[in-house]
């Protein structure tokens, strides 16, 4: 008998509009069980909205959202059993961590079993602060609270949006930790950031959203690969970056906190091409140049350059 395989999430041609912004653009997204899978885009990309739509919280135009199988339209309650969703808001400042977990349990019909909220302080490093006021936490402490609100269903998926946002490197680096953690578990996590330097550190799978449109995707692997297929050059000197932005191999060209120009190139192009198109083309006076190790970071902005000159996205 064959194996049948359901993902967690399911996303088919999701669209959204807010009036006349179209916030989503028929995306698709599947993020199969046990995956870590980052959700990645700019301010604005649509990340949030996609994430309210998955539990529940927004209506949609058209497409098909399902989580474990199930469409979210015809049992936003039920979802609301496998998921724990940290929204991207503050929580209530005047409540104690236990009183504000107290509440999602009874929420959440969690009154029966009593343990649940010492076990996820517990989990979460929060047993001494239970009857600390929110509004005394730091953030790193508030973000933790947030989580273990996520965590305290036992759902097997997390929804995390922006889990890292306004943490310091440390604070961030134990969220991550903790993160990999609950996959080893087997809790599934779809989490958006707009850093995507950590989240491929964790991630199993990689969406790159932008203007509503998803515009790369794959398995984190995949996506390095795709990245060894770029050459990253660092030039000191005199640059028209305009014109060196719209040679057809050129994905990004920027210039970084030390004022050097940061080139990323598609790995069909020698360097000795590059530099005569540099000299000859662009009027470069060139001081120094040097490769460099290419990141998802730089395929991140160079794929919303190559979307950009393609005219898919603006
Ligand atoms: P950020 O990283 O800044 O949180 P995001 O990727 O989560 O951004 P969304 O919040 O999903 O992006 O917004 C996507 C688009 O929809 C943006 O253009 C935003 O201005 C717009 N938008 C979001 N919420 C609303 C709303 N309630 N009414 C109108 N437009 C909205």
């Amino acid at each position: 008998m064959e194996r049948v395989i359901i993902s967690a999430i399911e996303i088919q041609d999701l669209s959204k509009n807010y009036g006349s912004i179209r916030a989503l653009d028929s995306i698709q997204i599947n993020v199969t069980t046990g995956s870590i899978y980052g959700y990645l885009g700019p301010n604005g990309a649509g990340k949030t909205t996609t994430m309210k739509i998955l539990v529940g919280l927004l209506h949609y135009q058209s497409g098909s959202v399902k989580i474990f199988g199930q469409e979210v339209k015809k049992a936003p309650n039920e979802i609301r059993n496998y998921v724990g969703f940290l929204p991207d808001a503050e929580l209530p400042q005047n409540s104690s961590i236990e009183r504000f977990l107290t509440l999602t349990a009874k929420m959440n019909n969690l009154t029966g079993r009593k343990n649940c909220i010492s076990e996820v302080l517990n989990k979460l490093g929060l047993s001494k602060l239970r009857n600390r006021k929110i509004s005394n936490l730091s953030r790193g402490q508030k973000q933790r609270v947030g989580l273990a609100n996520a965590l305290l269903t036992d759902p097997p998926l997390l929804i995390l949006d922006e889990p890292n946002r306004g943490l310091d490197p440390i604070a961030r680096m134990k969220v991550l930790a903790l993160l990999k953690n609950l996959a080893k578990e087997g809790i599934t996590i779809f989490l958006s950031s707009h850093i995507i330097g950590e989240i491929e550190k964790i991630a199993t799978d990689i969406a790159i959203i932008h203007q509503g449109k998803i515009i790369e995707q794959g398995k984190r692997s995949e996506l390095q690969g795709q990245i060894l297929e770029h050459k990253r050059y660092l030039i000191t000197g005199e640059l028209d970056i305009k014109k060196v932005a719209n040679f057809n191999y050129i994905s990004s060209c920027k210039i970084d906190c030390l004022g050097r120009y940061n080139i990323v190139a598609s790995g069909n192009v020698t360097e000795e091409q590059l530099l005569l198109d540099l000299i000859q083309e662009a009027n470069s006076r060139i001081k120094s140049f040097s490769s460099a190790e290419t990141s998802l970071e730089d395929l991140f902005l160079g794929s919303i350059n190559e979307k950009i000159k393609e005219g898919v996205v603006i």
